[in-house]
C-alpha cells in the first residue's frame, strides 16, 4: 500500500544531510562542551556554528540566540522568565497548549490576562490588541502562524504597536520558521520561539531569539549554560541538526514556497474535478497547510478512512469517550460546530510528488463518496 504522508504540520521528515551530520557528530564530536579540553572545544565549535546559522537565517545577532530542548521549552522560558505577578499579558484564545498553560498558570500567580479570539481569517487583530493595552501590559505574546488554521497573523504590525507603547513582543513561530521569510531586523519582534523539527530538523530541539537588552530570569536553575536560560549539557548533534536544517529552509525558501503552493493548487484542482464538496476555511494561510471542511463528514471517520489508505492527515478536534467535540480554535474562528466537525488539515510539503497529491485528491473523493451514502442511509 501506499503511504503518504500529509501532516507536516505536526512533524516533519528528517533532511537526509541532517541526519548525515547529526550521526558523524554522535560518532566523534562526544566532548562536553563545557569542558576545556580539545574534545570540548570540538563540541563547542559545532555549537557556536549552528548559533551563527541560526542566527544569520533569521537575520539577528548569534548572541540572541538560546538553545533549548523544544519549541515548548522555548515559550516556557521566554514568558515565565519574563512575567511579574502584577503583570498584564495580552495573548489570543488560539495559543498552542504551551503558551496557553504557561500565561494560565501566570494568572494564577496574580498577573492579569486578556485573550483574543481570531478574526474569521482566523487573524488576531492588531487594532484589538492596541485597545486592550493597559500601563500595566508588560508582554503581547500571539502566535506567528497558527497549528490548526494555517492562518498567519500580521506580526509585523503587531510589533509597531508593541515598540510604540513600549511591551514587550513574544512571538511563537513554530509553525512558521522555514515555511515563510522571517526577517527579525526588519520585525520588531522581542522574543520568538522556533522548533527544529518542523523544517525537516530533529525533534527535540528549538531555539528562543531573546533580543539585546530584554532580561529574562532563570527558571531551570543548573550550569548555566546558555546564558543561564537553558541549563545542561546541551545536545551538540541536536543542535548542529537544527542549525543545518534551518540553513537549508531558509536558502531555498522561495522555491520550496512557489512548489508547495503549485502543489497545493493541484490538489484544490483535482478535488474540483472529483466534484467534492469542501470548504477550505482560510484564504492567506502557510504554504501547503489547508484547514478544510467536508460538509456532512464526520472528520474523524474521515481522518481513519484515509488513514486505512496509507494517508495521514490531522483532526483538530478532540474526541473524548467516543463523541466527537468541535474545536474551540476553529469555532472561535467562526466556523460552525457541524463544519469544525467535518474539518481536516492536510498539510503538504516539499517531501510530496504531483502523483502524491493526484492519489490522495483520487482516495478522497472515493472516501467521501462511501461515507457521504452511509451518512443518508
Ligand atoms: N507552538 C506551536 C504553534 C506548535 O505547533 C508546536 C508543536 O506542534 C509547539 C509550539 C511545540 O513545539 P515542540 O513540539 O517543539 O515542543
Amino acid at each position: 500500500m501506499k503511504k503518504i504522508y500529509c501532516d507536516i504540520s505536526a512533524t516533519t521528515p528528517v533532511n537526509e544531510q541532517v541526519i548525515d551530520l547529526m550521526t558523524s557528530i554522535h560518532k566523534s564530536t562526544f566532548g562536553n562542551p563545557s569542558s576545556v579540553h580539545k574534545y570540548g572545544q570540538e563540541s563547542h565549535i559545532v555549537i557556536e556554528k549552528a548559533r551563527i546559522e541560526t542566527a544569520q537565517a533569521l537575520n539577528c545577532h548569534q548572541e540572541e540566540i538560546i538553545f533549548t530542548a523544544s519549541g515548548t521549552e522555548a515559550n516556557n522560558i521566554a514568558l515565565e522568565g519574563l512575567v511579574e505577578s502584577d503583570d498584564h499579558i495580552i495573548s489570543s484564545t488560539y495559543e498552542h497548549p504551551s503558551i496557553m498553560n504557561v500565561i494560565k498558570n501566570l494568572e494564577q500567580k496574580g498577573a492579569k490576562l486578556t485573550l483574543l479570539k481570531p478574526n474569521q481569517n482566523g487573524q488576531v487583530e492588531p487594532k484589538k490588541i492596541e485597545k486592550e493595552i493597559s500601563k500595566n501590559t508588560r508582554l503581547i505574546t500571539v502566535m506567528f502562524a497558527n497549528n490548526e488554521l494555517g492562518s498567519i497573523n500580521n506580526i509585523k504590525k503587531i510589533a509597531e504597536i508593541t515598540q510604540k507603547h513600549n511591551i514587550i513582543l513574544h512571538v511563537d513561530a513554530v509553525q512558521c520558521v522555514g515555511k515563510i521569510p522571517i526577517d527579525l531586523e526588519e520585525m520588531k519582534i522581542d522574543m520568538m520561539s522556533l522548533s527544529a523539527h518542523k523544517f525537516y530538523g530533529p525533534k527535540g530541539v528549538g531555539a528562543l531569539f531573546v533580543r539585546k537588552g530584554i532580561d529574562l530570569k532563570t527558571i531551570l536553575n543548573g550550569g548555566g549554560q546558555e546564558l543561564n536560560l537553558r541549563p545542561g549539557t546541551e545536545n551538540i548533534a541536536g543542535i548542529a541538526g537544527l542549525g543545518l536544517a534551518l540553513s537549508m529552509a531558509t536558502n531555498h525558501l522561495k522555491e520550496n514556497m512557489l512548489y508547495v503552493k503549485k502543489l497545493e493548487q493541484l490538489f484544490i484542482k483535482e478535488i474540483d474535478n472529483y466534484k467534492i464538496n469542501y470548504v477550505l476555511h482560510i484564504k492567506d494561510r502557510l504554504p501547503g497547510v489547508l484547514a478544510i471542511g467536508f460538509p456532512g463528514i464526520d472528520g474523524q471517520s474521515l481522518l481513519i478512512s484515509l488513514d486505512l489508505k496509507g494517508i495521514a492527515v490531522s483532526f483538530g478536534s478532540a474526541c473524548s469517550s467516543g463523541t466527537t467535540k468541535a474545536s474551540q480554535i476553529l469555532l472561535d474562528a467562526g466556523i460552525t460546530e457541524d463544519l469544525a466537525k467535518s474539518t481536516l488539515r492536510i498539510s503538504f510539503g516539499k517531501i510530496h510528488t504531483e502523483e502524491d497529491i493526484k492519489y490522495v485528491a483520487k482516495e478522497l473523493s472515493i472516501i467521501l463518496k462511501r461515507l457521504e451514502k452511509k451518512s443518508y442511509a
